[in-house]
């Protein structure tokens, strides 16, 4: 798989049926920078976040985007775009990429987990996707790791996501310095067109020690939440993505690794690789290109 096209556009979730024009937009675009006819394009594959029935091509809901339930959004792209179009969950996505592009499909079970303002995750089981009963199955996020800890935006309290997704890492180093928001943006450049995480990265620097052990918590959690997973369904190896590892595998990954190690029941994690994923951002479009692959048959 090689990429040879690419555009990027916001959601701009608030605008209802139109985000699905701006995907279908997106997609024109990526293909005329490739100097290519849309017709030349043989299936198209899409990450969705929340819960999708990949068989109806259906985004049974999903907790980002306002009024979200129930979007037959494989139906609409293919009718906008007029190609076969296969929608997954962005995670499963995120996952298949790194399983077929990265790890060449070799293990028979994996898990990806991709930490960002989400947490989310992929499994790989017998060398497929498991999406389990409800098409929710992954769901690391939200994985309880402190009773009666941090609100979550699920309404639980003390899930991974709320104890060291990206939202909770800020909220924290703000506190920490008794700063206001302001001050925190000034010094991070909020607002500037550099990725969130880059900021968050040099924020977290500029709070020197607070900023270090906030990130090493945020590992640790990391690390506990990947030795549940080991416990649970002992993969050959974990793979790390998103954003915030991208900006801070460095600072994070030996923490994730060591505290996966005390954390999971001895034996289990023997041989078991956990690794930072080197495709960053294009996990998802990788993984896409894999799912409309699928689509062939
Ligand atoms: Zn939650």
């Amino acid at each position: 798989l090689s990429c040879v096209g690419r555009s990027r556009l916001s959601t701009k979730p608030t605008a209802g049926p139109a985000v699905i024009e701006r995907i279908a937009r997106s997609v024109r675009e990526a293909v005329d920078e490739c100097d290519l006819d849309l017709r030349q394009v043989q299936a198209v594959g899409v990450g969705a976040p929340g819960s999708v029935n990949p068989e109806k091509g259906e985004v049974i809901f999903s907790p980002n985007l306002p009024g979200w339930e129930h979007v037959p959004l494989q139906k609409a792209l293919t009718k906008l775009l007029d190609r076969p179009v296969r929608v997954e969950n962005d995670c499963n996505v995120c996952t298949l990429g790194v399983y077929h592009a990265e790890l060449k499909a070799k293990p028979r079970h994996m898990v990806g987990i991709f930490l960002g303002t989400g947490m989310g995750g992929g499994l790989i089981l017998d060398g497929k996707l498991f999406s389990g009963f409800n098409r929710t199955a992954g769901e690391i996020g939200h994985m309880v790791l402190e009773v009666g800890g941090s609100k979550c935006g699920c309404g639980n309290r003390g899930c991974f996501e709320a104890l060291a997704g990206r939202a909770a890492l800020f909220r924290r180093i703000q506190c920490g310095q008794g700063r206001t928001e302001d001050a925190l943006d000034g010094h991070v450049g909020a607002g500037s067109k550099e990725p969130a995480e880059r900021r968050f990265a040099q924020g977290a620097q500029a709070r020197g020690q607070t900023g270090g052990t906030i990130v090493e918590e945020a590992a640790e959690y990391t690390g506990i939440a990947v030795a549940n997973v080991i416990n649970l369904l002992n993969p050959e190896v974990v793979v790390l993505g998103g954003g915030m590892i991208q900006q801070l595998e460095e600072e994070m990954m030996a923490i994730i690794v060591e505290t996966a190690q005390d954390y999971a029941m001895t034996g289990t994690w023997k041989g078991v690789e956990i690794v930072a994923s080197e495709l960053g951002d294009d996990a998802g479009i990788t993984g896409a290109a894999v799912l409309a692959q699928g689509a062939l048959g």
